[in-house]
């Protein structure tokens, strides 16, 4: 396997090969020097004068095309080195060069962090927007902390299972997307804007401690820092209680913390707890940001947010939940949820967690009894009709012997922007989509082949001819 540059010191008074892509090429009288790059770092090659022919070679070289170099790893002159840079102290003595592959110069400059460059441009690009080294660094470290969630979870018991993203339509407040359906025609599967039910109904078949790192769809109006598709951790538990799922993340983030950012330092441990009421009287919003000093950019202030109100009216003069239909009341308010009554003072059994101003997660202590669930789909104004087919199988699953239960998702793509520093969750994802939901690089969303739509049954009323 090719050896990570970033490795290349330990292989000192070696012959090696390289492979990479060329980073920046310095001509210095006779002497070639470039560096190479790959997803770990950088190496400097030199070529001398004396093989005619490889010296040759090397003045062709152009920044980003891909090459194997082989040649002996030295020390650099004293006054060569580098001590800034973690291959600082060596060079490779360069004496065979393979071109792999030319490149177009590339539309924008790689080197820098690129924050100054169009948006649109580096994700028409992504592909070459991910070679900078801040991009690579953001997957590589995003990666690395999904491995921490999973072993982490894996030790206390947990099992990851995968859950359907072909779904039914579920009612989480954001509009769903559809996918039509060949074989039945006129009908739609939903893609999951969580997999709230499926989790649940995990429960119901005996898991009791579950989690997956979770694909969800929400087709929603741009609004600033959102994505079409982001990724939580979604977990639930059979048997449990507020406490300790509160516990249970609280100590999951802290260790996730400590062990990939020992740089940084949680402000206040345990984390602190505030009702949504305490939080909005204090800081006029249920996610404050609680950190002492906003400059510092490795300080980390965490809290809970509790005691969410059950319901909210709506502009149509209706009640809607404000967090998850799927949510328990808090114990004392159980008697008022199924005679339906006082319902604005109902207060549901949900806890957000906050992190830096930002809502990183959110979740609740599940309502299981089978009456008070159609308590509130009945204040919501669903007919029993309506009831029965949205959520049948839910109130059918709860009657063969339902555990308590509850759980959390984190939305994954904002804890990693906030840890990384970055301004935004498209920085910490592979191939994002612009605030219209458009993929530059793929050109989707696009119109399709009419024999495709035939098969499907769908006609398109009119084009809609874009601006
Ligand atoms: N499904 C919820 C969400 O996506 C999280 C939860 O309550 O577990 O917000």
């Amino acid at each position: 396997m090719k050896i990570d540059l970033i490795e290349t010191p330990k292989h000192l008074g070696k012959k090696i090969d390289l492979f990479g892509w060329i980073d920046a090429r310095r001509d210095h009288g006779k002497l070639i020097f470039f560096d190479l790059r790959d997803r770990s770092g950088k190496v400097q090659l030199v070529v001398t004068p004396e093989n005619e022919e490889l010296h040759k070679k090397a003045e062709t070289l152009r920044p980003e095309w891909v090459i194997k170099a082989s040649g002996e790893v030295k020390k650099r002159p004293q006054n060569m080195i580098n001590e800034k840079e973690p291959c600082g102290k060596i060079e490779i003595n360069v004496s065979k060069l393979e071109i792999l592959s030319e490149a177009k110069t590339p539309p924008f400059d790689l080197s820098g962090d690129g924050y100054e460059i169009g948006e649109e441009m580096r994700m028409q690009y992504r592909y070459l927007d991910l070679r900078r080294a801040r991009l690579m660094k953001n997957l590589i470290v995003r990666d690395k902390l999904i491995l921490f969630i999973r072993n982490y979870l894996s030790n206390l018991g947990f099992v990851e299972i995968e859950t359907p993203n072909l779904s039914k339509s579920t009612p989480e407040g954001a509009r769903d997307y559809l996918v039509p359906s060949r074989l039945h025609p006129g009908n739609f599967y939903a893609l999951p804007q969580s997999p709230q039910q499926y989790k649940q109904l995990l429960m119901a078949a005996g898991v009791e401690k579950y989690f997956q790192i979770a694909r969800c769809f929400r087709d929603e109006d741009t609004r600033g820092d959102r994505q079409p598709e982001f990724t939580q951790l979604d977990l639930e538990v059979s048997f449990t209680t507020r406490e300790e799922v509160i516990d249970l993340n609280e100590k999951l983030l802290i260790e996730l913390v400590k062990k990939n950012y020992p740089e940084k330092i949680i402000q206040e441990i345990p984390f602190p707890r505030l009702s949504y009421k305490e939080a909005m009287e204090k800081y006029g919003i249920d996610r404050p940001d609680l950190r002492t000093d906003k400059n510092n950019p490795n300080l980390l202030s965490f809290c809970w947010i509790i005691d969410f109100p059950f319901f909210e009216i709506t502009g149509e003069d209706k009640w809607t939940f404000t967090h998850n239909p799927f949510s328990a009341p808090m114990p004392e308010f159980m008697d008022d949820l199924l005679k339906q009554k006082n319902i604005g003072d109902i207060v549901a059994a949900q806890y957000d967690v906050v992190l830096n101003g930002f809502e990183i997660g959110g979740g609740s202590i599940r309502n299981h009894n089978p009456e008070a669930l159609r308590a509130v789909f009945k204040i919501m104004g669903f007919s029993d009709e309506r009831i029965e087919e949205n959520f049948g199988h839910m109130l059918e699953a709860f009657s063969f012997g339902i555990p308590p239960h509850g759980g959390i998702a984190w939305g994954l793509d904002r804890l990693v922007t906030t840890l990384q520093n970055e301004p935004n969750i498209r920085e910490v994802i592979a191939f994002p989509k612009t605030g219209d939901g458009r993929d530059l690089m793929m050109h989707a969303p696009s119109e399709v082949d009419p024999a495709q739509l035939a098969e499907l049954g769908i006609e398109i009323k009119k084009s809609k001819k874009k601006k």
